[in-house]
């Protein structure tokens, strides 16, 4: 029997909450499709800083790099706020990044039948959309050097530098290879290199490691015409292949189209180790120990975890079916309330959803 090891970082807020569920649910997959799943609970964000002093404890990071995955909830909270930046809980978050070396960002944005209504656009727009947006995360414009802000002159000025080599654009490339080869072979690289030199390197790069693949398709599209037709027409895209700067902008338009936060899932990923799956949405202080936050988003991201990391599809798929026959039913969290539904709170939308299973 295949085994394998998570190791799961509830943190702050609803954390716990939505972990809980998604630990039910992925016992209950594991047992109907064969394999063996150790969940390993460590410490991480707040929580962790009000143990050990830290919010990506050592120990914590050690574990995650030897799981064979990292599923991740949500940190933070205000009363961290006033602390030392490195002390808190969204920068153990960045540290578990970089020291995981997690490259590329995956987000799904798909439309569920039953919430199409919940779309801030008009249904016939958003009702077929169902893309991944892959975004190069660890260089770019936001780690580029020189950057600087220099104010002790008479006209301050300020600079960051957009810059990627060929390795960095080859292995996000290869990752949205891999996804597109799941899905329907089709990828849209976006880019400004009509204007910019990193770009024209980034277009070219994608050119030559993506016609080395049999059968898939590439096109490419500059990124002020990629906002407009994601607004415009979402559903012409599949896979979007993208740099960090313009992946940040894109990726949270598209995850709009969908209009609600608790279903958002995401996955960040290296080529070698663990990736960490974790909801888009933050620590939800605000409605945190009332067992009414919405685990979607986790769930989803548990779903990515048995997709991508641990490359059991079909158990994967019927996670997504369970959460779509649920809501199709008409039961809903809170936050998707529209009046006509039967409104559950956390741990029992989770039951109905394991259920389902
Ligand atoms: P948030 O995403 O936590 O909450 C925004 C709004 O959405 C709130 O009204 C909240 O109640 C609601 N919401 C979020 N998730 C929900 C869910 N699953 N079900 C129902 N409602 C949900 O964003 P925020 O309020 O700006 O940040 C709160 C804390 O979370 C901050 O400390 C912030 O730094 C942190 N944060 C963490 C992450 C992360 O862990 N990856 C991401 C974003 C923000």
């Amino acid at each position: 029997m295949k085994k394998y090891k998570i190791a799961l970082l509830s943190g702050d807020g609803i954390g716990p909450e939505i972990s809980s569920v998604s630990v039910n649910v992925l016992n209950k997959i594991s047992k109907k499709y064969n394999f063996d799943i150790e969940i390993n609970e460590h410490l991480f964000g707040g929580i962790a800083y009000e143990k050990y002093g830290a919010p990506a404890p050592e120990e914590t990071l050690d574990k995650c790099k030897k799981s064979d995955a990292v599923l991740l909830a949500c940190v933070g909270d205000m009363k961290y706020d006033s602390l030392p930046r490195e002390l808190r809980p969204e920068s153990g978050l960045l540290k578990l990044r970089s020291e995981l070396n997690l490259f590329a960002n995956i987000r799904p944005v798909k439309i569920r039948k039953s919430l199409i209504d919940s779309s801030s656009l008009k249904k016939e727009i958003v009702e077929n959309v169902d893309l991944v947006v892959v975004r190069e995360l660890i260089s770019g414009i936001y780690f580029g050097k020189p950057r600087g802000y220099i104010n002790n002159i008479e006209v301050p000025k300020a600079f960051n530098t957009m810059v990627y080599d060929y390795t960095e654009i080859k292995r996000i490339t290869d990752i949205a290879i891999k996804i597109a080869n799941q899905r329907n072979k089709k990828i849209c690289s976006v880019d400004k290199s009509n204007v910019l030199e990193v770009s024209q390197l980034w277009r070219e790069t994608v050119f030559n490691v993506t016609s080395k693949e049999k059968g898939l398709s590439l096109s490419n599209m500059y990124v002020d015409n990629a906002a407009m037709q994601l607004v415009k027409d979402p559903s012409q895209f599949d896979v979007i292949l993208t740099s960090n700067l313009f992946g940040d902008i894109l990726s949270d338009l598209a995850a709009m189209l969908t209009g609600s936060i608790g279903m958002l899932p995401s996955a960040s990923l290296n080529n070698y180790g663990p990736g960490v799956f974790e909801p888009v949405h933050g620590s939800a202080p605000d409605i945190a120990g009332k067992n009414i936050a919405n685990p979607i988003a986790m769930l989803l991201s548990a779903s990515m975890m048995l997709k991508i990391g641990l490359n059991e599809k079909e158990a994967a798929e019927n996670i997504e079916r369970a959460i779509d026959n649920v809501l199709s039913k008409g039961f809903r969290t809170l936050d998707l309330d529209n009046g006509c539904c039967k409104v559950l709170s956390c741990s029992e939308i989770g039951e109905k959803i394991v259920e389902e299973i």
